[in-house]
């Protein structure tokens, strides 16, 4: 057997009938980190994307590892999402090579994420600010310590350094699809079907996916992790209607800007305004030939919804300015991303604060609500898991086509500003 047909766990695979014991549909950042938990638990998962890994939401994520600044400041700090405040060190435990997902060769893009506020604003929130919620999440900076682009004598606010790190998505990702290239596959799922012998709930389930390309993977439990792409999935399925999960929608309209380093220097910071949502989020990504992007999150995103690129460009350089008045955009080209936040349906639609999985015979639907709570919701899928009592194949499984070809390994996005064909 050539070197390269062995699999990441050194084993060698078996040519079958596509039997596996855990499909994962949907390779965003839900899947891929289900998925090294899993086959770190010793279970034969693999994982079918339909374009490439992370092409959804999380790659265009803002890659803020959030510790639970954001449900703070709109009081939203319950007690049930008081367990975001652990991510910030279970991601570093990762990247230092010592947590549950190897991340060692991602990269980090800032240590952290900042505040900042106009002094009027700032001084009618000093007491929140100093309140135990808050002072184990911010530190209030004094002028030296003031980093780009609030370093210059034009900024007369007040800043504050956040624990919460930001990390280049597309390396995290990577990262972990070279791990497990060998069982994550590109393959856009259609349907999937209940083969099982039994109606019996209590009885182990088969399920058979075929994906566009006419490929048949059975199953003992399906993931589905694919984002706004479960609406569909779930739909596929025999379900009754009162057991199907609900899906929301929230889009936001992300303003990008781009110009060389020295005219937008590398910044990671939210404007705080009057309201719960930050004015605007700014995270700053690298281009080409010392280009770098700035990308846009926050209330100006919400509030762009349904404007033209053309609009929501005006609406971000004239809130840009008057945000950050010492700074210069007229060199800046200009675009925007629309893009929907596919979420477990709120009652009144609100945003959700923690993960949430479903299970319902042996098919677990996942949306971790957050990139940063991934950890959380793999944790809850492992347990779903380990309740069906899956029975662990000890032999590695050659995945095929309908050609008896070996399956097209999945690759990994480009970013939405590597995607921009014309700027304005
Ligand atoms: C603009 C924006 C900024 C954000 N910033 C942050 C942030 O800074 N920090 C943070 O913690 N969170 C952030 N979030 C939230 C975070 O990005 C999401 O919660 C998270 O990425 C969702 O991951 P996912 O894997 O569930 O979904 P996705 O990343 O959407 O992945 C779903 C995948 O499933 C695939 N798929 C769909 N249908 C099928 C099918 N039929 N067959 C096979 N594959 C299929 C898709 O191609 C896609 O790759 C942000 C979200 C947005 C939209």
């Amino acid at each position: 057997m050539p070197e390269s047909t062995r699999m990441s766990d050194g084993s060698t695979p078996v040519n079958g009938d596509n039997k596996v014991d855990i499909a994962i549909i949907g390779g965003g950042i839900a899947g891929l980190w289900t998925l090294a938990r899993l086959r770190k638990a010793g279970y034969q998962a693999i994982l079918l994307e339909a374009e490439s890994l992370g092409c959804v939401q999380s790659g265009a994520s803002q890659g803020i590892i959030h510790g639970g600044t954001k449900y703070a400041l709109s009081g939203k700090l319950t007690h049930s999402a008081q367990s975001i405040q652990q991510m910030p060190q279970r991601w570093k435990a990762c990247l230092d090579g010592v947590g549950e997902v190897d991340l060692t060769q991602a990269k980090k893009l800032s240590a952290h994420q900042y505040l900042w506020s106009n002094k009027s604003l700032a001084a009618k929130l000093t007491g929140f600010f100093a309140s135990k919620v808050m002072s184990s999440r911010m530190q209030h900076l004094s002028a030296d310590d003031y980093v780009p682009p609030f370093n210059q004598s034009g900024f007369n606010g007040e800043l504050y350094q956040l624990d919460e790190s930001v990390l280049d998505i597309q390396s995290v990702i990577e990262t972990i699809r070279t791990q497990f290239s060998d069982v994550i596959f590109q393959a856009c799922i259609e349907n999937i079907t209940d083969i099982s012998d039994s109606d019996d709930s209590t009885v182990n389930k088969h399920y058979q996916i075929h994906s566009s390309d006419n490929t048949h993977i059975i199953a003992q439990s399906i993931i589905l992790t694919a984002g706004a792409g479960n609406e569909k999935l779930l739909a596929s399925l025999n379900f009754r209607q009162a057991k199907i999960p609900k899906m929301q929608r929230r889009p936001l309209l992300m303003p990008m800007l781009k110009a060389n380093e020295s005219v937008l220097p590398k910044m990671y910071a939210h404007c705080l305004g009057a309201s719960a949502v930050p004015k605007m989020t700014i995270t700053a990504h690298s281009l080409s030939q010392n280009q770098t992007v700035w990308y846009l999150g926050g209330e100006i995103a919400e509030q762009g919804v349904g404007r033209s690129i053309e609009e929501q460009t005006q609406k971000a350089k004239s809130a840009l300015q008057s945000l950050m008045p010492w700074m210069d955009f007229s060199q800046c080209q200009w675009s925007a991303l629309a893009i929907d936040r596919a979420e477990p349906k709120m009652p009144d639609g609100s945003r959700p604060v923690e993960p949430a999985i479903f299970a319902e015979q042996g098919v677990i639907t996942a949306w971790p609500v957050k990139l940063a709570m991934a950890p959380i919701m793999a944790d809850k899928v492992l347990h779903e898991i380990e309740r069906l009592k899956i029975n662990k194949n000890a032999q590695a499984v050659l995945i095929q086509n309908k050609n008896s070809l070996p399956m097209t390994q999945a690759k990994t996005s480009q970013l939405p500003w590597e995607k921009v064909d014309h700027w304005l």
